[in-house]
């Protein structure tokens, strides 16, 4: 079934959930069904193309190595001249890298050769100079050489014309790298996801001016603003909107409008101020809006228009999690790159942790390694959704399953790092 096609009254058909109490893995698969990537690229130059995705296979346009080239510092020769336990050969003169040796090497001779070099014509192999005695221009080379020895051959990275890079590979330092080492200076890439963002809530005051009683900062938008810019999208900011639902409308339409994903944070939860969902059910439609897991379980996932909606619950430590568990990965596919599953590995919990079966936890933890060499994790303490520090001092999540009950000091936890 094509992505674009899908319905939600298909996937009612098609799936028994339940859009109050949706388990995690659940609602995963779900978003990635409304996924499509973006398909407009655009060519840039390769010091602009840190985090963005390629939109074609990357061919190789040469070998490499080009041609073949000393990996040692020592003396090119003829493989054919070592048959002897002592082998004296005469040295006509020296190929440096940047700067080969003319001409070519006959029966008897050598070439003094450093790392990196042109080996020169004639010669099959390089002995490394400690293992050679050098007497004016005679070079004295004993027994057990291989031959081709200390030589990277041309093609032996690369062939011309393989695949080196796969269409939705994530450029990181890496590929910005060898995508010079081949000589491009452009890249093609898809273009830049546009993710609007605004935070909901009266209470919400900008940072940098002063509080009054009843008053918060809103910190939900920086911390959003941070996660995005890791991801390298466009981020449009739409600050903060009042708790009126003909506002946040009017927000939400605005958004759509330009943005290809629309994040919010607080308003998503049954208070009488929270009007995300029934403008959802207006503008677009709503898959789920509760998630079984803690923290953050007012979570919607919709669309409004054909923009994404992902409405993450006011709680700051609840935006963070939410995101890097659910927003996070539906980015990268629509930018066009193939996201695996967080990597999770095991470690002994010093902790005792309570937890209620029928929910999905993320724990903030603190991850060591004992002298044994042995992983071990304690929780931040205080799991309050609303103690952002936690995440600060955490690094990495404590993930505790849907049918996990209480966790006794001593027993083995998944872990997801930061
Ligand atoms: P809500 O889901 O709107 O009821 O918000 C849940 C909690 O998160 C409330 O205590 C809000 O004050 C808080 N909150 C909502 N938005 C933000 C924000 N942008 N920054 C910090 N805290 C927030
Ligand atoms: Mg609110």
């Amino acid at each position: 079934m094509e992505p674009q096609h899908l319905t939600l009254s298909t996937l009612a058909s098609m799936e028994d959930y339940d859009p109050n109490s949706m388990p995690v893995e659940q609602a995963r698969q779900l978003i990635k069904q409304f996924l499509s990537p973006v398909t407009e690229y655009e060519t840039i130059k390769i010091q602009d193309a840190f985090h963005r995705t390629l939109s074609a296979d990357v061919l190789s346009p040469m070998s490499v190595p080009p041609h073949n080239y000393s990996s040692m510092d020592g003396y090119a020769v003829r493989h054919a001249d070592l048959h002897g336990t002592s082998n004296k050969l005469k040295k006509i003169g020296s190929s440096f890298a940047g700067h080969g040796f003319d001409g070519s090497v006959a029966a008897g001779e050598c070439v003094r050769i450093m790392t990196g070099a042109l080996i020169p014509d004639g010669c099959d192999s390089v002995v490394m100079q400690e293992q050679a005695k050098v007497d004016g221009d005679i070079i004295e080379i004993g027994s057990g050489h291989k031959r081709g020895q200390n030589i990277r051959l041309v093609g032996e990275d690369i062939e011309q014309g393989a695949v080196v890079l796969a269409r939705g590979q994530i450029i990181r330092p890496a590929e910005m790298g060898l995508l010079a080492s081949l000589g491009f200076n452009e890249v093609s890439v898809y273009r830049k996801l546009k993710i609007a963002i605004f935070s909901t809530g009266d209470e919400l005051i900008q940072p940098g001016m002063a509080l009054s009683a009843g008053q918060i900062y809103d910190s939900n938008r920086y911390t959003l603003v941070g996660l995005l810019t890791e991801l390298g999208v466009e981020i449009i900011d739409m600050g903060n909107i009042r708790d009126d639902k003909d506002a946040v409308r009017a927000a939400l339409l605005k958004a759509s409008s330009s943005a290809d994903v629309i994040i919010t944070s607080g308003g998503v939860s049954v208070g009488d101020a929270d009007y995300i969902k029934e403008l959802l059910d207006e503008l677009g439609e709503v898959v789920f809006w509760k998630l079984a897991m803690k923290p953050g379980r007012p979570l919607a996932y919709g669309k409004v228009g054909s923009c994404h909606f992902f409405g993450l619950p006011g709680n700051p430590v609840a935006v963070m999690v939410t995101f890097l568990q659910f927003v996070r990965n539906a980015l990268w596919e629509l930018m066009g790159q193939h996201p695996k599953p967080v990597f999770s590995f095991q470690a002994i919990c010093t902790t005792p942790i309570k937890k209620a079966a029928g929910r999905t936890e993320f724990q903030r933890g603190i991850l060591t390694q004992g002298e044994d060499g042995i992983w071990m994790v304690k929780t931040t303490g205080e799991q309050g959704s609303g103690i952002l520090s936690s995440m600060s001092r955490a690094n990495c999540f404590i993930v505790l399953p849907l049918e996990q009950g209480n966790v006794e000091k001593g027993s083995v936890v998944h872990i997801q790092l930061f």
